[in-house]
């Protein structure tokens, strides 16, 4: 397979000033050093609480914000965007689009659902009159709903017909590679499932790449090939979606599961959710060694002191120290 993206050491801090001379007294680090690969068609999940810097990475990959260090390869030809100027950068913008949480943010509740759709073509000069007319009205009804909608204003649509317009706007320059924020997380559930059925068909039609950012592991687990686990700025487990259900590696990864809810009443009944203590810490002062340890039930005291680094297991990768010794398989 090739591949379309690769991330290498993504790296986001913030640096906290202080005083009136407006010293860095330290960072806030959002992003610390994550590294992945997608190909071709792929949909990624990247998943974690909210703080653990999953939309900040999103963000940075697609140069929404300047990442502090790393190198982000796109294409075949293996660009690293992160080094282009604004015009050498250009051309990759209209490659990758992003798809939002409050598709409102995105739509101009002035325009006419026509005009937001057209509005990258017309901007980027690839059409005008009858066949910018006929392409949007293609966009419009390749997300369900009809051509004479595009006629419409944003305010007349619920929040899952505004969020197929976000998709239709996004899906106008023919982008290779989708970051999809949260995207269906205002939503009710029965709507969660129409747009996430879409969104799989339109990777089949397009052929597109997702990386499909969210705080729930249900979410991801129907349209994603591959998750990310992400705790504070860092990816703690990665593995093909079905072997991280059956069998996750990570203590983390097995509190996320044991809260996604099961369709089987008898084995959701039997489940026991494990409830992590307390919020996510505070990243400008992250715990030693293994960042999950003060919530983590089988803390040692190694954990406590040295970082476990990303390491192949199985058919995945896990920042554990003892992964191997711990049998997670019955979440
Ligand atoms: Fe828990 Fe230790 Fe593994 Fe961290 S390294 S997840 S604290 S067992």
């Amino acid at each position: 397979m090739t591949s379309i993206v690769e991330v290498k050491d993504l790296t986001k801090h913030y640096p906290i000033r202080r005083g009136i001379l407006r010293r860095t007294v330290g960072h806030v680090k959002a992003v610390d050093g994550i590294s992945f690969s997608l190909n071709k068609g792929e949909t990624l999940g990247l998943v974690g609480e909210s703080g653990c810097g999953k939309t900040t990475a999103g963000r940075c990959l697609m140069r929404i914000l300047e990442a502090t260090a790393g190198s982000v390869l796109f294409g075949d030809a293996g660009t690293d965007i992160l080094t282009l100027n604004r015009k050498q950068m250009r051309p990759f913008r209209a490659r990758m689009q992003m798809i939002f949480q409050d598709p409102n943010s995105s739509l101009n509740p002035r325009m006419t659902v026509g005009d937001i759709v057209g509005e990258p073509l017309k901007v980027n000069r690839l059409c005008s009159g009858s066949e910018l007319e006929e392409r949007v009205s293609a966009l419009i009804r390749s997300v369900g709903l009809r051509s004479a909608d595009a006629r419409r204003y944003p305010h007349a649509f619920s929040g899952g017909q505004r969020q197929r317009i976000g998709i239709a706007r996004a899906l106008s320059l023919h982008p290779d590679l989708i970051v999809a924020d949260e995207a269906v997380s205002a939503l009710d559930v029965s709507v969660q499932a129409q747009i996430l059925n879409l969104l799989a068909e339109l990777r089949e039609t397009f052929g597109l790449t997702y990386i499909f950012i969210a705080h729930d592991l249900s979410v991801v687990k129907h349209i994603s090939d591959r998750v990310a686990v992400m705790y504070l700025g860092r990816i703690v487990e990665m593995s093909m979606t079905s072997s991280l259900f059956s069998n996750p590696m990570h203590p983390y990864t097995e509190a996320l599961i044991s809260a996604v809810p099961v369709a089987d009443p008898n084995i959701h009944s039997r489940r026991t959710r494990i409830r992590l203590a307390g919020d996510v810490p505070n990243p400008v002062n992250p715990p030693s060694g293994c960042h999950f340890h003060p919530r983590c039930n089988y803390a040692t005291d190694v954990c406590r002191t040295e970082v476990p680094s990303l390491r192949k297991q199985g058919f995945g990768l896990v920042a554990c120290h003892r992964s191997e010794e711990l049998d997670l398989s019955g979440v």
